[in-house]
């Protein structure tokens, strides 16, 4: 890295950083963003963190081209259909993915907290705090930004995503956040990347078994989350200080 982009780094504060990714990248292609996070601004620093559903064969194979050695945080929630663990298995095989990382909550915790695995029924926010944002943050350790698949077309909150944020004193890159549903079919046929078995019955967005269903509503394709719920989005991108306090 040149000494000029060195002196840039480490005088620039968070909000220049952010000012100057996002005015150069906003409207770059995936592969530029990631290919300019992975390969100079967070050298050694970034990690992606993957519910390997069904888009993440998207990011996955575009990561694969720059670094297949790229930390993966798969977060072991315990609750996983059966089919996404065999997906996670072809698609490390498929793609010579070679660091992808398990990080199930802690066994004393979940002892104390969900003994008997049946807090989604009763508090779906605390099931997700303790399954998946309490065993993320140490994941994260070492990492100064990841990587994350949410894109501007799943609706709610994602409808204003930026490419670059920063929330919780880390960056977070979003190469896919300009990208439209058809985009991604396009890059599945044209990758003839493997789909999700469960897409085929009709689960366009896929994560815990207790907690996803087919789509409802085939305009929104994360209907089938927390359906009937006023939940829509499991923590991880809710800002700390403004997540719900569960234990
Ligand atoms: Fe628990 Fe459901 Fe959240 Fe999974 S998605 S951690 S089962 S509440």
């Amino acid at each position: 890295m040149p000494y000029s982009d060195i002196k840039l780094r480490i005088e620039e504060d968070v909000d220049q950083r952010l000012t100057r990714l996002n005015d150069e990248l906003r409207d770059a292609s995936a592969q530029t963003i990631l290919r300019a996070s992975i390969l100079r601004e967070w050298l050694g620093e970034l990690t992606y963190v993957s519910s390997f559903g069904a888009e993440s064969a998207v990011m996955l194979a575009l990561i694969a081209d720059v670094d297949p050695d790229l930390p993966i945080i798969f977060l072991e929630t315990g609750m996983h259909f059966p089919q996404t663990l065999d997906y996670k298995e072809e698609l490390i095989e498929r793609l010579g993915l070679t660091n992808v990382r398990e990080t199930p909550p802690s066994e004393e915790e979940r002892l104390a907290l969900d003994p008997k695995n049946t807090l989604w029924k009763t508090d779906p926010d605390a099931c997700c705090e303790l399954r998946k944002v309490r065993p993320l943050e140490p994941a994260l350790r070492g990492f100064n930004a990841w990587i994350t698949g949410r894109k501007r077309f799943h609706g709610g909150a994602r409808m204003s995503l930026p490419v670059f944020e920063h929330a919780d004193g880390r960056f977070k890159v979003n190469p896919l956040a300009n990208w439209t549903q058809e985009d991604v079919q396009t890059y599945f046929k044209r990758r003839e990347l493997p789909r999700h078995p469960l897409v085929a019955q009709g689960y366009p967005s896929i994560g815990c078994w207790p907690c996803t269903k087919p789509a409802e509503d085939p305009n929104d394709i994360r209907s089938g989350r927390w359906a009937g719920q006023d939940k829509s989005e499991c923590g991880l991108h809710i800002d700390k200080n403004e997540r719900p306090r569960v234990f």
